[in-house]
């Protein structure tokens, strides 16, 4: 029969790449409940409206990436493509506005976009995120851009760069809009098909394109725009980063793809990693939690994709952790008393594997060695015989004093 495989753009996370993703999250609670972050993780879908409001129905994510399907009550859902309306969805709905603010939070969880396939862009990704709502002061926005370089610097991600910028208002950025149309449209013969087919729905995209790039550099920036409070912003966050030491550059042509950002917006970038450069990325979304329905609330935060954070680190290739005791035995009579010692074992906090495949007692051996066991117990009836595989020591002991002996062997006991 044809065989069945994972679906196009989905991997399987196989137990030698497990050890370097709970890196990230052992790093990345690390990181973020030192900061007063707390873990949430909200559901796998949403009502598709959340989304549509949250993100924006003029964005690429809403528009051709959303996993989306009818439940059977006819109500349409959608599979999370990103993580922060979720959270603000969630801020509301428990009422977390009467907390102490700013509310942070983190999460680590798998979202889903349609976008074709390659190296570092899957349509099952990870990404570790952390969102601060309920404050404007640029400290926070600060602060969450240090934790994100902190996080990348923790887990070795190598030939990190930093951009930010600012896009101010939805006032200022709806006036901006406009004059940029009108810069597109007097320059429409040298654009390509896809910057022209979306300068009315999402004009800011040009400035994602390789192609538009000489006719972005002449078009006017958002960021001379700004109103003087939302420069004022700006350049506190410009001032705290550079109090804290973390190198960045302005670069006003940088948008995101989602449309609920106000103010800061960045991104971390990494030269390892080819066409699908960003690491991580966030802003500021001050107008987030009003457009799904919550009362006026400001909040930042970002989200790093797992998969480019660990293709872009240092991967020292990790053993797996040593067996302390393996349990052989000699005939099938002995297969129950190695089961109950196995646990034992593991109950008074050893690692220990137990035959599992009838192998002959030469057999047995040859895999205690292939799993780097400690010792060997072989079971044989009477008493048990305990080898010391590092010494090759091998002695007599009762039954009930193998685990005792191994204790002490291993500097437990
Ligand atoms: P975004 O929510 O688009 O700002 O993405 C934040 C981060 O998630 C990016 O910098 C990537 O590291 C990661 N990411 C986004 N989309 C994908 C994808 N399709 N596959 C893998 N990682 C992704």
């Amino acid at each position: 029969m044809r065989k069945v495989q994972a679906p196009r753009g989905t991997f399987d996370v196989l137990p030698d790449d497990a050890d370097a993703r709970e890196a990230v999250e052992r790093e990345a609670r690390r990181v973020l409940e030192g900061a007063g972050y707390r873990r949430i993780e909200t559901p796998t879908f949403e009502a598709t409206e959340l989304f549509a409001r949250g993100v924006g129905e003029a964005t690429d994510i809403v528009r051709k990436e959303m996993f989306t399907f009818e439940d059977q009550g006819g109500r349409s859902m959608t599979l999370r493509p990103e993580g922060t309306a979720p959270v603000c969805r969630a801020y509301v709905e428990h009422g977390m506005h009467k907390l102490a603010q700013p509310v942070r939070l983190w999460y680590l969880s798998s979202f889903y976009r349609h976008e074709a396939p390659q190296a570092g862009r899957y349509r099952q990704f990870w990404q570790v995120g952390a969102e601060a709502i309920g404050s404007d002061d640029p400290a926070v926005d600060a602060e969450t851009v240090v934790l994100l370089a902190d996080l990348l610097d923790a887990l070795n991600t190598h030939g990190v760069r930093l951009r930010i910028s600012s896009l101010g208002t939805p006032e200022t950025r709806a006036a901006y809009r406009e004059e940029l149309q009108a810069h597109l449209r007097a320059h429409e013969d040298d654009l390509p098909r896809d910057v022209r087919d979306r300068i009315d729905l999402n004009p800011l995209r040009a400035f994602d394109s390789a192609e538009a790039a000489p006719v972005m550099r002449e078009a006017p920036k958002l960021l001379d725009r700004l109103t003087p409070e939302d420069a004022e912003h700006f350049a506190e966050v410009r001032r705290l980063l550079e109090a804290a030491d973390v190198p960045h550059e302005v670069d006003p042509t940088l948008v995101r793809g989602l449309d609920y950002y106000t103010r800061t917006v960045f991104e971390f970038e990494s030269t390892e990693l080819g066409a699908q450069s960003g690491v991580g990325g966030g802003g500021r979304y001050d107008r987030l939690v009003e457009l799904i329905g919550g009362p006026a609330t400001p909040g930042c935060g970002w989200a790093a994709g797992v998969e480019r954070i660990l293709l872009a680190a240092d991967r020292p290739p990790v053993a797996p952790p040593p067996v302390d005791l393996y349990v052989a035995f000699t005939d099938d009579a002995q297969r129950a008393a190695a089961l109950k010692l196995a646990g034992e074992a593991r109950r008074a906090g050893l690692r220990a594997q137990m035959e599992l495949a009838g192998r002959s007692l030469k057999g047995q051996f040859k895999q205690a060695d292939r799993v780097g066991a400690r010792f060997v117990a072989v079971l044989g009836g009477g008493d048990t015989e305990l080898k010391d595989m590092e010494s090759g020591e091998q002695r007599t002991v009762a039954g009930e004093s193998v685990v005792r002996e191994v204790l002490r062997g291993r500097g437990i006991g």
